[in-house]
């Protein structure tokens, strides 16, 4: 019979088997949380673990910054010396972990563990739970079948990944099963006022400027373009995050105020990535299925929130075409995709 997760996890205790724990790319707290705080608590029993994910230069975004455990992050390029078992956390896929997914192919033994219903089938060992609100309360379950206990920085790191695929416990995923577990997770030391504020509210006052501009340009589809439903969207180019000396990573919060908006039940932002390319986030409050959405222009996601890449070759961006135009041609073609999905479904 194959190890299960706990089993797998109970031998790295035993055998003091180096462990590489790795978040998907562009991280966010679900991820990097539900990686830190098994870090965490792997470590404190005595195993050699190390957090890792993909990104250029390396470093944690600003709004993961109170993360606790961050002395565990190691860059992919100083991951040196032979990994026993590699642990993916919070991806849906392979491609999902950038350059890391090499990594974790080659090591001797994999571990996933995740809440993505698309979850492909990848890892030796699975732990997916596509009915869990999260990929940390996923873990939460484990470490209570390990017997690890919860300290407040563990708690932490799994509440704000909790807090984070929530969407504040707004979602349909914030059930009974999200309470309790928030509710344990605070009585181990989570701070759910520092912890909220962290991940949905502070910003750089560079935002602001941001937020005048790109909401100021939002848009409403006519219901006629797609089957009834109406998409709010607006866009965010390089030009606009330079003119306010902003990074993509400062910007994720737009898409959470078109996901508000009453005449609307789906939510865009298509945001030009340093290469020319863009990357869209998208929202719905429940009608649409943005997740099935999202897969269906190769990205992925869940019911509510979901996203993909957009490579609209031959359309132009500021790095391609050159200009505003350019820009206005790739959103503009990018938003015709997503209405023409969703009249389909
Ligand atoms: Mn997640």
């Amino acid at each position: 019979m194959s190890p299960d997760a706990a089993g797998l996890l109970r031998r790295a205790v035993a055998d003091g088997w180096a462990v590489g724990l790795f978040a998907h790319v562009n991280p966010d707290s679900d991820t990097l949380g539900s990686a830190l705080a098994l870090g965490l608590a792997l470590r404190a029993a005595g195993v050699d673990a190390v957090v890792s994910f993909d990104a250029e230069p390396f470093g944690v975004p600003d709004g993961l910054a109170f993360l606790p455990g961050q002395d565990l992050l190691v860059a992919p390029a100083d991951l040196a010396g032979p990994l026993d078992l590699v642990v993916s956390l919070d991806a849906a896929a392979p491609h999902m972990l950038g350059a890391l997914a090499e990594r974790m192919l080659a090591a001797p033994r994999t571990l996933v563990i995740d809440h993505h219903r698309s979850n492909a089938e990848f890892g030796q060992v699975r732990l997916v739970d596509p009915d869990a609100p999260s990929t940390s309360t996923v873990v939460l379950t484990l470490l209570d079948r390990l017997g690890l206990p919860l300290d407040a920085a563990v708690a932490t790191a799994l509440y704000a990944g909790l807090a984070t695929d929530t969407g504040s416990f707004r979602q349909a995923t914030a059930g009974v099963a999200a309470h309790r577990a928030a509710a344990r997770l605070v009585e181990a030391g989570a701070d759910p006022t520092v912890i909220g504020w962290s991940v949905w509210g502070i910003h750089r006052f560079g935002y602001l400027g941001l937020l005048a501009g790109v909401l100021g340009r939002a848009r409403l589809s006519d219901p006629a373009d797609a089957a009834g439903h109406r998409l709010a969207w607006t866009s965010i180019s390089q030009a606009d995050l330079g003119a306010c000396g902003l990074r993509l990573e400062h910007v994720e919060g737009v898409v959470d105020v078109l996901w508000g908006v009453l005449e609307a039940d789906l939510a865009a932002v298509a945001k030009e990535l340093p290469d020319g390319g863009w990357t869209v986030s998208l929202r719905s409050r429940g009608s649409i299925d943005v997740g099935a959405l999202a897969a269906k222009l190769g990205g992925g996601g869940h019911r509510e929130k979901a996203g993909f890449l957009a490579d609209p070759a031959g359309v132009g961006s500021s790095a391609g075409v050159g200009g505003p135009a350019g820009v206005d041609e790739a959103v503009r073609h990018i938003i015709a995709g997503i209405l023409e999905q969703v009249g389909l479904q």
